[in-house]
């Protein structure tokens, strides 16, 4: 039996770790599948805009997009359905909806992680697929929902937005997204490594180095999705008037998880399933008694209550 016992556990343990490497193939070969898949267009150009002119307006013109499916060949679920919107350049619009709408997929495909597979989306009327990824990732700034950081020091993770910046900048960057006093609290300070193999950050303080990278980079354009979901909310209002600050007078995307943060917004859509059911200003859609009315009234009810969940 002991025999046995220890050869059977012994290839256990080979077992659970050629699935482990082969997963983390699986995920290496998602990504290089991406890479391959989102390629510059031969004739791609550049995304030039001469210094001290206006931040380029977007459109989204009938967009229809759904992930992989899971199985080869099997249709994918649609995420967004006939997507049309605009924001025209130096406007802010906010998108609220719940869980699984498909906010965040606004962002990634902005951002160009994946491209429409109908319609299009365009800056200043030029389809991204004809532009340079490299133009159009530096004209963007975005905080994610989830903030992975890279395995390397906290300088160089805030400055990632804006390579070779002078190290008073980028400390600028961390005060106003209020997360100096902590760097300057590590070990080593601003060249403490962070990340999977460094030291450990909370959600809320990966959030607010993603606030800082982004304030650094001080792109045309700026997407905040949820950017102070992981905060508390002491932290949060303080941040909240620094990224009103930093949307001023960019083409800006905030996807809000509180509506106390949208209401200022030039426009707000309400996504529901992949679709706008609702649109126009804050006391429009009061006014109008329909999804977001009710939205407002839960969390005016609720206080704290997130519109997410
Ligand atoms: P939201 O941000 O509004 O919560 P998302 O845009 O993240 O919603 O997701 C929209 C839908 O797409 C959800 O049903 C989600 O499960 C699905 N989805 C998101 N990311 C992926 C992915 N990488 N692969 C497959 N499905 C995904
Ligand atoms: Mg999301």
């Amino acid at each position: 039996m002991i025999q046995l016992y220890i050869p059977l556990n012994f290839l256990g343990v080979i077992y659970r770790e050629i699935k482990q490497a082969l997963t983390d193939l699986d995920k290496m070969f998602l990504l290089l599948e991406r890479e391959r898949e989102i390629r510059d267009a031969p004739d791609a150009v550049e995304l030039s805009r001469a210094p001290g002119s206006p931040p380029p307006a977007l459109r989204f013109e009938d967009v229809h997009f759904a992930y992989e499916p899971a199985r080869p060949g099997a249709p994918g679920r649609p995420v967004l359905q006939g997507l049309s919107f605009e924001i025209p350049a130096g406007h802010t619009v906010a998108v609220v909806g719940s869980s699984g709408a498909g906010k965040s997929t606004l962002a990634r495909l902005l951002y160009r992680f994946y491209d429409v597979q109908a319609g299009r989306i365009t800056l200043d009327g030029s389809d991204l697929r004809q532009l340079t990824q490299a133009s159009l990732r530096r004209a963007i700034g975005i905080v994610p929902q989830d903030t992975v950081l890279f395995n390397d020091t906290v300088a160089y993770n805030i400055a990632y937005g804006r390579p070779g910046a002078p190290q008073a900048e980028v400390e600028a960057a961390a005060r106003a997204a209020h997360i100096h006093d902590f760097i300057v609290g590590t070990p080593a300070g601003y060249a403490t490594r962070v990340g999977e193999r460094g030291l450990k950050l909370s959600g809320g303080e990966k959030q607010r180095v993603a606030i800082a990278r982004m304030l650094l980079k001080d792109p045309p354009i700026v997407i905040f999705d949820e950017a102070t979901s992981a905060l508390d909310s002491a932290n949060e209002r303080a941040i909240q008037a620094e990224l009103r600050a930093a949307a001023r007078g960019k083409t800006a995307l905030v996807i809000a998880h509180r509506l106390s943060t949208v209401v200022e917004a030039d426009q707000i859509l309400v996504l529901e399933a992949g679709r706008i059911v609702e649109r126009g200003r804050h006391a429009e859609l009061l006014a109008h008694g329909g999804v977001y009315a009710r939205m407002w009234a839960l969390q005016a009810q609720g206080g704290e209550a997130a519109v997410r969940d």
